[in-house]
C-alpha cells in the first residue's frame, strides 16, 4: 500500500548520506535546513495525522499497549510526554480542518500546531486569528495569546481554584545526581516567586556582564534562587543580607477596563501578570490596592499618552514600556533578560523620551543599531483593526547596513541611533 513512499523515504536517505555537510559552506547549509524542515513538516503532518488514526481505530491495543500514547513511545522511540503532546494535537486537529490544512501544507511547524490547537480547541473562533499570528509570531508569543484564549474561554475561577489545589513543589536527585526542583502554583503565585527572583536575576546578570562572563538565563534564575535563599538565611542570623540594589519587586498585572467592569474576561480580553501569565480577574481586584503591585490597566490606546520632555525616563513610562515591550523588540528574537531601553531617533538629535520613541533591545541588538548601522523600521500596521492582533504582531522590522527599506515609513529619521 506504502510502496512509493517507501520507494522515497529510501531514495532520501541515500540522498542524504550523499550530502557531505562538513565540507559545506555556510550559505548551503543554510539552504539544507530551510529544506530540511520543509521536508520534516511533510513528515510531522503524516506522522500526526497517522497517530489519530491508531488512536481512532483502537490499533494500539495490538501488543497490549496501555493507551495511544504509550503505543507511541513504544513504537517511535520517543519519551511518554512528546507521545502523548502528539495524541492531543492529533486529537484536537480532527475538528480543527484549517489547522490540519495548515500543518499538512507545511504552512506551520508541528509546535506551532501544537499552540494553535491548544487555544482553538478552547475557543474555535480563535482558530483563524492563532493561525495568522503563527505566521509572523515566535512560538513564544503564539503560546502567550494561546494561553490567553484559553484563559477567556474556561472558567477561570473554577481553573485558579482547581491549580491552587493541586499545588506542589517537589524534589529528587536523578540519576546524574543532580538536585531537581519542581513547582508548580498558580500563575498569581507564581509571579510573586519570579518577582521576588527578577532582582536578584538582573544584578547577577549585570556583574557577570561586566566581567565578560557568559550563561543561560536559565544558569542565572538558579544563581538568583540560590542568592534568595542566602539572604534569607543571613537576614535570619542578623549579619548583613546580599542585597540587590533595586529590592523592590515589582508586578504589573495588564488588564482589559471592560474586563476589570464585567468581572471576567472574554474572547480577545486579557487579564495577566506581564510576563508571567493569565489570571482570574478576581485575583486581580484582590491584589488591587496591595503595595507590591501596579496595575496597568489597558484601554485602548490609552498608556501611548505617557510621554516626557529630556533624557531621562519617568518611572510610569518606564512601566509603560516594559510591559509592552516584555521581550527584544527585533522580531523572532526572544531575549527577555537584560533588555536596554533605546531611543529610536536618538535624544541628542530632539528625540523625545516618548513611548513612541522609546523601545527595549536586548544588549546584542542594541549594540548592532547604535553601532553597526542596523535600524528598526516601523511597520505600516496601522490599517488593521483587530486589537488583538496589534498586541502580538512584530511592530518592527530589522534592517542590515545598506538593505533596501521599501517598508519603511519616512517620517522617522531611524538613522544611526543611540
Ligand atoms: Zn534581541
Amino acid at each position: 500500500m506504502f510502496d512509493k513512499l517507501k520507494d522515497i523515504v529510501t531514495h532520501l536517505r541515500e540522498i542524504a548520506s550523499d550530502i557531505d555537510v562538513e565540507t559545506m559552506d555556510g550559505k548551503s547549509a543554510a539552504e539544507l535546513v530551510r529544506i530540511s524542515e520543509d521536508a520534516r513538516r511533510v513528515i510531522d503532518g503524516l506522522r500526526t495525522s497517522a497517530i489519530g488514526r491508531v488512536g481512532t481505530t483502537e490499533a494500539w491495543r495490538v501488543g497490549g499497549s496501555k493507551n495511544s500514547a504509550e503505543w507511541v513511545a513504544l513504537h517511535t522511540g520517543t519519551p511518554i510526554y512528546e507521545a502523548q503532546a502528539v495524541v492531543i494535537l492529533a486529537d484536537q486537529l480532527r475538528h480543527l480542518p484549517q489547522t490540519f490544512e495548515a500543518m499538512n501544507s507545511g504552512k506551520i511547524s508541528t509546535a506551532q500546531a501544537v499552540e494553535v490547537a491548544r487555544g482553538a480547541t478552547a475557543e474555535p473562533y480563535s482558530e483563524e486569528r492563532l493561525l495568522n499570528l503563527a505566521k509572523s509570531a515566535t512560538v513564544r508569543t503564539l503560546r502567550d495569546e494561546a494561553s490567553r484564549v484559553i484563559a477567556a474561554a474556561t472558567d477561570e475561577v473554577e481553573r485558579h481554584k482547581r491549580i491552587h489545589k493541586n499545588r506542589s513543589l517537589k524534589s529528587w536527585i536523578d540519576p546524574d545526581g543532580a538536585f531537581n526542583l519542581k513547582a508548580c502554583m498558580t500563575v498569581a503565585n507564581g509571579a510573586l516567586v519570579l518577582a521576588a527572583l527578577t532582582p536578584f536575576q538582573d544584578e547577577i546578570f549585570k556583574a557577570a556582564r561586566k566581567s565578560g562572563e557568559h550563561a543561560t538565563p536559565e544558569a542565572y534564575a538558579a544563581d538568583a534562587l540560590m542568592a534568595l535563599c542566602a539572604a534569607k538565611t543571613a537576614g535570619a542570623q542578623g549579619s548583613i543580607a546580599t542585597k540587590p540594589t533595586r529590592s523592590s519587586a515589582v508586578m504589573n498585572i495588564r488588564i482589559d477596563i471592560d474586563a476589570l467592569k464585567r468581572g471576567h474576561t472574554v474572547d480577545g480580553e486579557i487579564c495577566e501578570i506581564a510576563g508571567v501569565g493569565p489570571i482570574p480577574v478576581a485575583t486581580a481586584t484582590e491584589y488591587l490596592g496591595e503595595a507590591f503591585l501596579k496595575l496597568l490597566v489597558i484601554d485602548g490606546v490609552d498608556i501611548k499618552t505617557v510621554a516626557h520632555m529630556g533624557r531621562a525616563i519617568p518611572a510610569p513610562l518606564r512601566t509603560a514600556i516594559e510591559e509592552r515591550d516584555r521581550v527584544c523588540q527585533v522580531p523572532t528574537c526572544d531575549v527577555t533578560l537584560g533588555l536596554e531601553i533605546d531611543h529610536i531617533k536618538p535624544f541628542a538629535e530632539g528625540g523625545p523620551a516618548s513611548l513612541e520613541n522609546l523601545v527595549r533591545l536586548c544588549k546584542r541588538h542594541h549594540l548592532q543599531k547604535t553601532h553597526d548601522g542596523f535600524r528598526l523600521i516601523a511597520r505600516g500596521c496601522e490599517g488593521s483593526g483587530d486589537e488583538s492582533q496589534l498586541r502580538s504582531e512584530p511592530r518592527w522590522v530589522w534592517r542590515a547596513p545598506g538593505s533596501a527599506d521599501q517598508e519603511a515609513s519616512r517620517d522617522l529619521d531611524l538613522s544611526d541611533a543611540g
